[in-house]
């Protein structure tokens, strides 16, 4: 039996009430088959599952990609049902933050710099903060957090580990649509041609694999190749790093790495990745 809660204290007291270990997965709603995945993945390593959909301001950088973010609460806890989650935790903005913003603050230093925090900013100091509270509301054994968003999961990982949080961080591989694009509540704002064009980031992200072994200057021209060839699609950032620092590794440099693309189609921002071993 799937319960649907808004408030925080109802949620401190059905966890109180569960015995046995308990799997988080956090989301922004508008699920999908990646977030069924993750769901799936706590269901069979965990005695219950809490779910929490909140569409968390903070960690928007641009107010009308807030607005536009899809809200299918009814679907949501369809598909938690289905998954056999025991709680889905729905709050509303003022439940999750009654004295306005948070004043103190979670900073994620150098690793939040790069790539998506540079060209989203204040996006992982949100990100954190309501990971942060979710964690301490839930007092989740596991939370499972997709490699879609990569810097996310490696920021996540850090927190817990920096601040002492007892959660064990599972990281979850990218589901994606049959035609390789990788699953995103975004993707359902794309036009039938824009998602033909975005097709370019996850074949990109093929070729790389693919090409690893010839070396970084390779995969890095090979992948560019790839989603220039589509020029509706605006780059924001195509970087190869080292997937520990998310430093941009040198021409030379083998061993693993993490290509991570993030490209505008139309009005929709699309982000992906793929680890891979170099050299
Ligand atoms: P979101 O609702 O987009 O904030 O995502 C909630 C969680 O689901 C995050 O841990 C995401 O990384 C994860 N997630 C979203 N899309 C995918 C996907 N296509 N594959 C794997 N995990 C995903």
């Amino acid at each position: 039996m799937t319960r649907t809660i808004s408030t925080k204290s109802e949620l401190r007291q059905a966890r109180a009430e569960l015995t046995g270990t308990v799997g988080v997965v956090m989301t922004m709603g508008a699920l999908h088959e990646g977030h069924a995945y993750l769901l799936r993945q706590a269901r069979e390593e965990c005695d219950h599952v809490v779910a929490t959909v909140f569409v968390n301001p903070l960690q928007f950088n641009d107010p009308k990609d807030y607005e536009a973010y899809q809200r299918t609460p009814d679907a949501d806890v369809a598909l938690c049902e289905a998954e056999g989650v025991d709680l889905v935790f729905m709050p509303s903005e003022e439940e999750m933050y009654p004295d306005g913003p948070p004043m103190i603050g979670i900073t994620p230093g150098a690793l939040g710099e790069v790539l998506e925090g540079a060209f989203r900013p204040g996006h992982f100091e949100g990100m954190l903060l309501v990971v942060h509270n979710l964690l301490l509301l839930t007092s989740a054994d596991r939370a499972y957090f997709g490699q879609k968003d990569a810097q996310q999961l490696l920021l996540v990982q850090r927190m817990v580990s920096d601040l002492e949080i007892d959660t064990e961080i599972v990281p979850v591989p990218i589901v994606r649509e049959d035609d390789g694009l990788a699953r995103s509540s975004r993707n359902a704002r794309l036009s039938e041609a824009e998602h033909e064009a975005a097709l370019v980031l996850s074949r990109a992200m093929r070729v790389a694999v693919a090409n690893a072994s010839l070396g970084a200057k390779t995969v890095r021209e090979e992948a560019a190749a790839v989603i220039a060839s589509r020029p509706e699609v605006h780059v924001d950032y195509l970087a190869l790093v080292n997937p520990a620092t998310l430093a941009e590794v040198e021409d030379d440099h083998t061993g693993p790495a993490l290509l991570a693309v993030a490209a505008t189609v139309g009005t929709t921002r699309l982000i992906d990745n793929a680890p891979l071993t170099l050299g």
